[in-house]
């Protein structure tokens, strides 16, 4: 019960692994940060005159800034200003911008936090204002982040990058390199622009945070994107598809995970079909057909459709098993998490009105599609574009390096280019929807 009361006043960020720790303190701040910069600007129109001795003041305990919401009337304004929206307008200076913060010696909260960190969040007006356009409260995805500690996936990325969850399943953390961070800051702008003017409807990731994690002279770089699949409907078969018949297989080790990520090939031997009807046929792929021309523009390529199959009657099935089983195998949940457990179960909707299986709230599990009623079985299909990081021209001289290596200079270089890419992929995803 002492725990509830704790966890409730002050965060604790409980986690298995110090990063994730590191991870969830800086959300956290990060968006107090913003509004202690609400509240400067407040106070700049309300009280010019004290404006100066209070950022002084505010500074001057800057290593503490987690602590500044014991100050009364700091928490007081934040409250009542945190219910208003606040307009932004982005500058070309955001699409460069960070906020940077090190912490040494940290006193408070030991056990779960290492004593020395430093947190960089990129271009946080930016992610931000994306957040916003696509529909996600900025309270609710710290919540999301912070209340409990992210679980482990144990789905890869082409480099055994890591990825996780958010204990609610709402977000996907994936750990990416400097060269992708570098990336994103060269398609930023564009992405930015196509999100606003495809009103936040696209298949593309949607990114909505990106950090620097420095722990022990180590830095790691995440990215927080929508999760494609549902936050509660269990997916029991997945296919990462990108339109190539080349080594695209399942290994026998991906086969013999929980849930392997099956490949093209598997997908034609499976005879595996997607029952949705003409119409959602038609918006998706119009938005995916948008979506591969913007980023064959951007030289952008190796990006692949994660599909995600749910099937009502067997996820009916599985969750009277786990109900039999409950009381043999008590209160153990997936991943090793150690996390303080939400304080309330649901954040947002979920409890307003309980949903029958199969259904889903189309406004968290944007990317769902009902099978049609002639469908064999009743499903509920999630698919979305993933990895959309990789540039021609990186990949080229990676190519060409290996090659130079391999074969001496002036070796071909035999890679499709982007706009060939584009092609092929949206192809065979057509001919993937019946
Ligand atoms: P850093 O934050 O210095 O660890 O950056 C990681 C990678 O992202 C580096 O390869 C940088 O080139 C790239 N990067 C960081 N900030 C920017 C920026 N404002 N504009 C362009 N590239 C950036
Ligand atoms: P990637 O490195 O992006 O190709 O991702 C590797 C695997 O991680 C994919 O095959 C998916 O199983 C999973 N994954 C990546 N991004 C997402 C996402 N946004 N939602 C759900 N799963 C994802």
């Amino acid at each position: 019960k002492k725990k509830h009361f704790v966890a409730q006043k002050v965060k604790l960020f409980r986690a298995s692994d110090p990063l994730l720790s590191v991870l969830m303190w800086g959300i956290n701040h990060s968006a107090y940060a913003f509004w202690l910069e609400v509240v400067y600007v407040h106070i700049l129109v309300g009280l010019f005159d004290c404006i100066l001795r209070v950022k002084v003041v505010l500074h001057a305990i800057n290593i503490n800034r987690e602590l500044w919401c014991f100050v009364p009337w700091v928490k007081a304004e934040i409250n009542e200003l945190s219910h208003v929206q606040i307009p932004i307008m982005l500058m070309p200076d955001d699409f460069k911008a960070y906020s940077k913060i090190k912490v040494d010696n940290h006193l408070f909260n030991k056990e779960n936090m290492p004593s020395h960190f430093k947190f960089k969040e990129y271009c946080p007006l930016v992610f931000r204002n994306l957040r916003e356009r696509f529909s996600i409260d900025d309270q609710d995805f710290q919540n999301s982040l912070t209340r409990s500690a992210p679980l482990v996936s144990e789905a890869q990325g082409r480099s055994g990058a890591r990825f996780h969850t958010s204990y609610d399943k709402r977000y996907v953390i994936k750990t990416i390199s400097s060269e992708d961070v570098a990336e994103m800051h060269n398609i930023l702008k564009k992405y930015h622009q196509y999100i606003v003017e495809c009103h936040g409807t696209t298949l593309l990731p949607q990114f909505l945070g990106m950090y620097r994690l420095t722990v022990d002279g180590d830095e790691t770089y995440m990215i927080v994107t929508r999760n494609v699949f549902s936050h509660r409907l269990s997916v029991y078969k997945k296919y990462d598809l990108k339109g190539s018949t080349v080594a695209r297989e399942a290994s026998d080790k991906e086969k013999a995970k929980e849930l392997p990520t099956y490949k093209d090939n598997d997908f034609i031997n499976d005879g595996q079909k997607i029952y949705i009807d003409e119409e959602s046929k038609k918006t998706f792929l119009d938005k995916l057909r948008k979506d591969v021309e913007f980023l064959a523009l951007l030289k952008l390529m190796d990006y692949s459709l994660l599909v995600g199959i749910h099937d009502v009657e067997r996820a009916e099935q599985e969750e009277v098993e786990s109900e039999d089983n409950e009381g043999e195998e008590e209160g153990e949940s997936d991943g090793g998490i150690i996390g303080t457990p939400p304080d309330s179960p649901s954040n947002t909707l979920d409890s307003a009105k309980p949903l029958s299986p199969g259904d889903f709230d189309p406004s968290i599990d944007v990317y769902a599609i009902k099978s049609h009623d002639n469908s064999p079985r009743k499903e509920v299909y999630f698919m979305a574009v993933i990895d959309i990081l990789q540039h021609y021209d990186a990949k080229k001289k990676a190519a060409h390096a290996a090659k130079t290596v391999k074969h001496g200079a002036g070796a071909e270089i035999s890679t499709v280019n982007p706009e060939q890419y584009s092609k092929r992929f949206y192809d065979f995803i057509t001919t993937i929807l019946p």
